[in-house]
């Protein structure tokens, strides 16, 4: 938008008066804060009414984008970038004597998710808003976003994230559009002229109350929205019934029960909850988000029968994956629709991204318990399964119940929300090429062999607007100053990069500004945690969940290993690194809470051993989410992304860290091989397994691991470390990570890649002593990582799942 610098100041004093009641040299920079907020909010208030006329106006088809999780982060400085008033927003503060850096930090991070999974659901506001795709999100208000994580002890402790507890400047509170969703109760049956008709009765209503928030796209005037639900009691319940009968506690139980529905978001990163107050979370989603599509598609006078030409569901993972029968219901129940119309419209709407072969993580509701919750919804999933199967019976598979029971949507008293996902949705994507070749040839193999047309890949993406534009302002300067801005539309233009990469003023350039967020990374640690890091040292960063498949554990064993040997012979040649960690474990995983705490341990044995004279350090920063990612992956050196062959879908963060310059040391998993083929071999580190020796040794069982520990020597002595005398700690403290590797055989192979990681990690330490070298392959991977921006995976979902856009541009 254009704005001059004046009229910005005017402005903004303005709303300091009139709703802060305060002037410039009184206000507080949280006045600014949220005058600020309100400023830019109707800044976009226009444009946001415009597009919403205009997507009406033209009938144009509608993207609804259904997920459990959306990690948004800080939107101030996003939403002042994409206006394109960014430049002068800073200028007019400084010229008021504020820092814009200051006003961001009182922002509360965003953290409706948990990890990868919500993180690409707000990558994909992004770039849908930016590229132009009418596309929406759809989610839950949780009161609590994902904990607050501490370190007390070495241990981490969760508390309450608060992230409503200063006013949300964004969203809109829009009551007058809540809708009731229905829980609990019984379907009495009636037939009239020859058709059924399903009454349910004796339900409790829930009101959800929606809040939308601007999600705006990058210089192009368009503005998306973010539609998260918040769940209330209804007032005529809470007010009378409870009340009048005299039950004044009662009437407040009530309410709270009611919101318990948002009041938290599930910590749990790719493991299943199973738990009741989950199941009503994913049913208040699906059944909020389709009513509320409903009447925005009934204002388009549209005919029913072509709801599909208007409209795309995704669901994002299974969790909204009752979207299936909650749109079957609708157009039966209440459109009054037949099965085989319904069904028709119903796969025709919805897709369906797939984000892990874990069986943990796979979604699977008992029976009874979601026949009690959900008494006609169960009624159509079981019909769904009828009918699937007989049709299975008939088409293919006749007589082989094995088969059929394999890929029935309801068996052994479970309803499996995967197969439900294939069944009734016509696109199943994968998330990075080895992930759907995966799916396609073992996870889901019986459902490729029935169904192949509905199968694809969408390698995941990043908005490279906030992990590079925003999160490394220098180093986009700079890429601007070279090849100019196209870039930030046409990420592709990061190759153009490629030529300079040979080029030692360019390169000078580089390697400075890495240094620069290097000082500004270890500033913060010295503030944060009180740990001394030099900024010459290799940063070497290992940020994201703590798994037991992510491996944190590998790292640390390579650590122990480096510091073992330094302790034998302190003179030993080896560049000075620093270890950086961050990443929370779900409150519930033991194993992963206890590898905190050892990396917590060592790292206070190694940082106060005077005889390794600061050769290495470790640090473990806290409460890792979207800001905390902003300012570490800008400073890495070094991405760490040595997951277990086969277990990460796709990974998200490898390619936040290239794109900032850092030299990934890999296995070939997920899209870190997409990485390796873009980037090419000599500028990525590869090492351990790959996945054909992987599945051959884990399925032939000849791995062995205790017998590896008494082979390797390292390993032995490492393993001791951990059981007493060695650290500060209960003999035993260490005990679940001990067995897990010896006893229960090392499911996660970290002792049999451990020997191709230490070695790895010697080529990271040789390539790093050439820093010009260094500085042209971080050069080649900046330069490679345009394909990995969440703008070329939007590109490929809208021309080739949901049909809105045709993608012409060139990624
Ligand atoms: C990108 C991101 C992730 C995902 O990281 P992976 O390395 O792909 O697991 C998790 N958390 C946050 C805060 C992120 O920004």
């Amino acid at each position: 938008m254009r704005l001059s610098k004046n009229k910005f100041k005017e402005d903004l004093i303005k709303k300091l008066e009139k709703e802060r009641a305060t002037n410039i040299d009184e206000a507080s920079e949280l006045d600014i804060y949220y005058a600020l907020g309100s400023l830019i909010r109707d800044y976009i208030a226009e444009n946001w009414l415009r597009t919403n006329e205009e997507y009406i106006k033209n009938a144009k088809k509608q993207v609804y984008y259904f997920s459990m999780e959306f990690l948004m982060g800080k939107l101030l400085v996003n939403n002042l970038m994409n206006l394109g008033i960014k430049h002068i927003c800073e200028e007019a503060l400084k010229e008021l004597n504020m820092d814009l850096d200051k006003i961001e930090e009182l922002e509360k991070d965003q953290g409706l998710g948990n990890g990868g999974l919500g993180r690409l659901a707000a990558c994909f506001m992004d770039s849908m808003a930016s590229i132009g795709v009418p596309g929406h999100g759809c989610g839950i208000r949780y009161r609590y976003g994902l904990f607050e994580q501490r370190i007390i002890d070495g241990y981490q402790v969760e508390f309450p994230d608060k992230w409503l507890q200063n006013k949300n400047v964004w969203e809109i509170r829009r009551k007058e559009r809540a809708v009731e969703v229905k829980f609990g109760g019984n379907v009495r049956v009636i037939e009239e002229n020859g058709k059924l008709d399903f009454i349910h009765e004796n339900y409790e209503s829930i009101l959800a109350v929606p809040y939308d928030t601007p999600v705006v796209g990058y210089k192009n005037k368009l503005v998306n929205t973010l539609r998260l639900f918040s769940a209330e009691a209804i007032k005529k319940d809470f007010d009378f019934s409870y009340f009048n009968r005299g039950q004044y506690m009662k009437a407040f139980e009530y309410k709270h029960s009611v919101e318990a529905i948002s009041e938290v978001l599930y910590p749990n990163d790719a493991f299943e909850a199973g738990r009741n107050l989950r199941l009503k979370q994913e049913y208040f989603l699906v059944s909020a988000g389709i009513q509320s599509i409903m009447r925005t598609y009934k204002r388009l006078g549209k005919s029913i029968d072509d709801f599909h030409e208007y409209i795309a569901i995704h669901i994002n993972d299974t969790h909204p994956a009752l979207a299936i029968p909650e749109l079957m219901r609708i157009l039966m129940d209440e459109e009054g629709l037949g099965w085989d119309e319904a069904w028709r419209i119903t796969t025709n709407t919805i897709s369906y991204t797939n984000h892990t072969i874990m069986s943990e993580a796979l979604e699977k509701w008992d029976v009874d318990m979601f026949k009690n919750l959900l008494p006609r919804i169960y009624m159509i999933v079981d019909e769904i399964n009828e009918r699937f199967c007989r049709e299975l019976w008939n088409n293919k598979y006749h007589g082989d119940f094995e088969k059929i029971c394999q890929m029935a949507v309801i068996a052994h008293n479970e309803i499996r929300m995967a197969h439900l996902a294939i069944v009734g949705s016509h696109s199943i994507n994968g998330v990075a090429k080895l992930h759907t070749e995966l799916l396609k040839k073992q996870e889901l193999k019986e459902f490729y062999q029935y169904y192949s047309y509905k199968f694809n890949n969408k390698t995941n993406g990043i908005s490279h607007r906030r992990w590079l534009l925003k999160a490394n302002p220098e180093l986009s300067k700079l890429i601007n100053d070279t090849i100019g801005k196209g870039w930030i539309n046409l990420p592709n233009q990061l190759s153009k990069l490629l030529k300079y990469k040979d080029d030692p003023v360019f390169k000078e350039k580089v390697h400075e500004i890495k240094q620069k967020n290097k000082i500004k990374l270890a500033n913060m640690i010295r503030e944060k945690h009180g740990i001394e890091v030099d900024p010459n040292s290799i940063f070497d960063i290992h940020a994201k969940r703590l798994h037991e498949y992510k491996r944190q554990l590998l790292n640390v064993f390579h650590i122990m290993n480096l510091y073992n040997k330094l302790i034998e012979n302190p003179e030993l040649d080896i560049y000075p690194r620093t270890f950086i960690f961050g990443g929370k474990a779900a409150s519930s995983y033991f194993m992963a809470k206890q590898v905190i705490k050892l990396i917590n341990t060592l790292a206070y044995k190694v940082n106060n051993d005077k005889r390794i004279k600061d050769k290495i350090k470790i640090v473990f920063m806290e409460n890792y989410g979207v800001t905390l990612a902003e300012h570490m992956i800008p400073a890495a050196n070094v991405s760490e992304q040595i997951s277990t062959t086969t277990k990460e879908a796709s990974g998200t963060g490898n390619m936040k860290f290239m794109m900032n310059g850092a030299i990934t040391i890999a296995t070939l998993d997920g899209a870190n091989i997409d990485i390796k083929n873009a980037v090419g071999e000599e500028n990525i580190v590869i090492f351990g397994l790959n996945e054909k020796e992987f599945l051959e040794l884990y399925r032939n069982g000849t791995y062995n691991s205790i017998e590896l520990c008494n082979t390797d020597i390292r390993l032995k002595k490492i393993l001791n470390q951990l059981r007493g005398g060695f650290f500060p700690v209960k003999d035993d403290e260490f005990s679940i990570i001990y067995h897990s590797l010896t006893k229960h055989n090392d499911e996660f192979f970290v002792l049999k890649d451990f020997d191709s990681y230490v070695k790895a990690q010697e080529r990271i330490d040789k390539l790093y002593r050439n820093i010009s070298k260094w500085t042209e392959m971080s050069i080649v991977n900046i330069g490679s990582s345009g394909i990995f921006s969440s703008d070329r995976t939007i590109c490929e979902y809208a021309t080739g799942i949901w049909k809105t856009n045709l993608c012409d541009r060139h990624y």
